[in-house]
């Protein structure tokens, strides 16, 4: 059997390289942060992490996770409804309800669970779900795991949103779902325009905040902070693995009987393993961080003015953005890779995206900034955007 099975995997495969579309994977040999090494490229300034607060190397998460290692050992080997809670499992859960106004939480091997679980156990055939048709790709599996009938809108198009709601009418329960900031062009959903219309047309929100957790709003309680909207969306879902840390871990906060519902029926939760003691412990310590100080907000939200400003002024086309991703517009699919290539020679990490990925005819060099990049770095990156760009003919 599996001659033929190789045969056809085989060729498949030589299909997505002949595409273009064949995923390598590049080898980072030191710690993740602004400055890194790769294996045959040298140092390059990283500008393709999700390590928006820096926070992903950072010495007093790296000292509590050592700590736990000590006092809590190195794993569970449960499901946290057998014998895979501790401690500070609970005191995770409470530190991001605080952190997000939210009444109760409910930690996740990863978001992708977090999102996979939501929906199944608390919806059935008889109700809606209104989803962004940009959101991640975790919520579509999770919405297609659902029975609810499913409504899409054209991403943050607050007609069409309207327009799905009005069909959905004759449904029980109505669940509007978004995207907090949409990963390839850094736009922030309108949170404020979606609470209105749910108001109007009796839905429930969930916000999925992987991309905006940390980041968005003054003290980066991200869109529900933004929109001033504390408190009153029923469900958000989060990440540990980007600003919070970027180790492993997602989570579900919101209403307290939903949480206690997920505790109950939602399948990651009950089938997988609880995330690592050295990981909630260090998860506390982050959150405590970002209670005491709002440095590091400060640091990324002025690193992401001045180098919007700064491309602006070079002459490059940068999509708005509230978030930390900048998307440099370049239209051409081939330009993005070649521009990428050029960027790293000038040790500059940095990934250009093009169809399937964006639209079609929408090819962009995507830059992340993060609390960890000086003023320098960002000079760095912006003096090898302008010199690649008018070498490639990108600006004059
Ligand atoms: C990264 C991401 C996820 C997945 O998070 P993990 O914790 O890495 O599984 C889910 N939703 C969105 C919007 C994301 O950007």
């Amino acid at each position: 059997m599996y001659n033929r099975v190789q045969a056809h995997l085989k060729k498949e495969l030589t299909d997505i390289k002949e595409a273009g579309l064949y995923k390598d994977e590049r080898i980072i040999t030191t710690p993740q942060g602004a400055e890194i090494e790769v294996e045959n490229g040298g140092k390059v300034l990283n500008f393709c992490a999700n390590n928006y607060l820096g926070l992903s190397n950072d010495s007093e998460l790296v000292k509590a996770a050592k700590e736990a290692l000590d006092s809590h050992g190195y794993g569970l080997s449960s499901v946290r409804f057998i014998c895979g809670t501790q401690d500070i499992h609970k005191e995770l859960e409470a530190k991001i309800a605080e952190f997000f106004g939210t009444e109760d939480s409910i930690l996740y091997a990863a978001c992708f669970d977090a999102n996979g679980g939501a929906f199944e156990p608390l919806l059935g055939k008889e109700d809606a779900i209104i989803s962004d048709a940009l959101n991640h790709a975790s919520i579509i599996d999770g919405v297609r795991l659902c029975k609810a009938q499913r409504y899409r809108y054209k991403n943050s198009d607050m007609e069409d949103l309207e327009e799905q709601l009005k069909k959905a009418q004759a449904q029980r329960f109505r669940l509007i779902v978004t995207d907090g900031v949409f990963s390839m062009d850094g736009n922030v959903a309108p949170m404020d325009k979606i609470y209105a219309l749910a108001e109007k047309y009796d839905a429930m929100v969930m916000v999925d905040e992987c991309h905006s957790a940390g980041v968005v709003g003054e003290t980066g309680r991200g869109v529900t902070e933004l929109f001033d909207l504390r408190g009153k969306i029923e469900i958000i879902t989060g990440t540990l693995g980007k600003a919070f840390g970027g180790a492993i871990g997602g989570f579900t906060t919101g209403k307290k009987e939903i949480i206690d519902m997920l505790r109950q029926r939602s399948r990651p939760y009950l089938f997988s393993n609880s995330i690592p003691p050295m990981v909630a412990a260090a998860g506390i310590k982050m959150f405590d961080m970002m209670s005491e100080t709002n440095d590091l907000q400060d640091r990324l939200h002025e690193n992401t003015i001045y180098f919007t400003e700064k491309m602006e002024k070079a002459g490059f086309d940068i999509k708005p953005t509230k978030s930390a991703i900048t998307a440099v517009m370049l239209y051409d699919a081939k330009l993005s890779q070649e521009m990428a290539a050029k960027l790293l020679d000038e040790g500059i990490y940095v990934i250009g995206f093009y169809f399937p990925v964006v639209p079609k005819g929408e090819a962009r060099i995507r830059v992340q900034i993060s609390a960890a990049h000086t003023r320098e770095h960002l000079d760095k990156c912006i003096a090898a955007f302008t010199k690649v760009g008018k070498e490639m003919g990108v600006i004059k």
